[in-house]
């Protein structure tokens, strides 16, 4: 007899990887305890893997998995990448299922993780335990790599891909979390697509400081430390920074056009065969269109001053910065500079990481992550975009050339704005889904 609540392996296996508070940012309240306990979790579900592959340890919380393939090709192994770290949850956060339960209902798997990023986890290790049991070898090697630190910008992922890059192993593909199977890709755009990063934004914080004559503030000069600092944040406009569109952004463009009717079509046709435009207009848009196309600037605190009465002798602005593919933090400190065009204003980079190169969209393994899709999701096209969050894969796209972004799952935008936030859950269905893409990539791997 049946029992009368059938829940699908997948899914317990996930609730209890959940089940498991991997905080990575309160290590120190919690205790490594919750990662070991991954770690011999991994091993209790997936016997076949650890009996197959071999494992090898990076820092205290990377995990490489290495299944040897039956020949060793020339221009590189497979690698599939995911985290098994969460970000923390917000006491006063209201969750209708607790985060750490991992209560399985309604279809779903509830709790911090699900999405990001235990769910494209586990389905690797399922596709990879279910060949196995098949009898399966890769035609290639394949690598599993899994960070413990990947929300705290750790180094289990630098450390591996180091590691890797001194054994001369330069991946032919490398996959990631990124993008996943989204509904209605852009605002007007209806439809279902697997958005596939092909490169992330660079990051840099930056700190403008200027000093003056202190003083009585009944008599003020032309210009105090406050005045310097607020002109050069004003100068700082969108403008900065040139705006051009990716050939990804570009490529997109003109996919998804085949996704919609009318005028529309046109429109996107268009954008799609002129970069310089679409630089334009996007840029003229703002916000997230304008993201896509240029290097962003975002004042985040300023600060100056210790009395209401007294001038103030220093002032100091916090600029966040994202930085386009293309260019890099030294190139962006200088346009900074030249912009202030202040030299009583210093610049200084308090951190940074440059862009990541261009993944290729009309190379084999673009048309590999494609095929793969087409048995797991049939219907859905891949659609190349660029992201803006950053990833553990821009450790290997130093000098791995193709690198993609991308978690075989269906993520609603209700679902995608939970990830980081409230209530994240991910559906049985596309756990098996998601399951039969990495086995497809695999069974097709040459
Ligand atoms: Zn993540």
């Amino acid at each position: 007899m049946a029992a009368m609540n059938d829940v699908p392996p997948i899914a317990e296996r996930l609730s209890r990887m959940i089940q498991l508070p991997t905080v990575s940012a309160e290590l120190d309240e919690r205790g490594t305890a919750p990662f070991d306990d991954f770690v011999t979790l991994l091993a209790e579900l997936y016997p076949r893997v650890h009996a197959a592959l071999t494992l090898e340890r990076h820092t205290e919380f990377g995990l490489l998995f290495h299944w040897r393939g039956r020949r060793s090709a020339p221009d590189g192994p497979l690698v599939l990448m995911a985290h098994y770290d969460v970000v923390p949850v917000d006491e006063s956060d209201d969750w209708t299922h607790p985060p750490f339960a991992g209560v399985i209902e309604n279809g779903s798997v509830y709790g911090r993780g699900a999405l990001d990023d235990k769910g494209p986890l586990i389905v690797i290790l399922e596709a990879v335990e279910s060949l196995l049991a098949d009898g399966f070898t890769p035609a290639r090697d394949v690598y599993l790599s899994f960070g413990g630190n990947e929300e705290t910008y750790g180094s289990a992922a630098i450390a591996i891909a180091a590691a890797l890059q001194e054994r001369g192993v330069v991946p032919w593909l490398v996959l990631d979390e990124g993008g996943a199977v989204v509904d209605a890709p852009l605002p007007f755009v209806p439809g279902r697509a697997a958005m596939i990063g092909v490169g992330e934004k660079g990051v840099m914080t930056v700190r403008l400081s200027a000093r003056g004559d202190g003083g009585h503030a009944s008599a003020p000069p032309r210009r105090t430390a406050v005045r310097r600092i607020a002109r050069a944040v004003e100068r700082l406009g969108p403008g900065t920074f040139r705006a051009r569109t990716p050939r990804a952004v570009s490529r997109m463009l003109a996919q998804l056009a085949g996704s919609v009717a009318g005028p529309a079509r046109l429109l996107l046709r268009l954008l799609g065969a002129l970069p310089p435009l679409s630089a334009r207009i996007f840029a003229a848009l703002g916000g997230e269109a304008a993201a896509l196309v240029r290097t962003t600037v975002a004042p985040t605190m300023q600060s100056g001053g210790t009395a209401a009465n007294v001038l103030p002798s220093q002032a100091s602005a916090t600029l966040n910065l994202r930085i386009a593919l293309g260019e890099t933090v030294q190139s962006a400190a200088a346009r900074l500079r030249r912009r202030i065009a202040d030299p009583q204003v210093a610049v200084e980079v308090l951190e940074g990481s440059d862009p990541s190169p261009e993944s290729a969209t009309d190379n084999a393994q673009f048309a590999l992550l494609a095929e793969a899709l087409g048995v797991s999701h049939p219907g859905v096209p891949a659609v190349p975009y660029v992201m803006m969050a950053a990833t553990d894969s821009r450790h290997f796209h130093r000098f791995a050339p193709a690198v993609y972004r991308f978690a075989p799952l269906e993520m609603s935008n209700a679902q995608r704005a939970a990830i980081h936030g409230v209530d994240e859950s991910v559906e049985i269905a596309a756990l098996e889904r998601g399951e039969r893409f990495h086995r497809a990539l695999l069974q097709r791997l040459q």
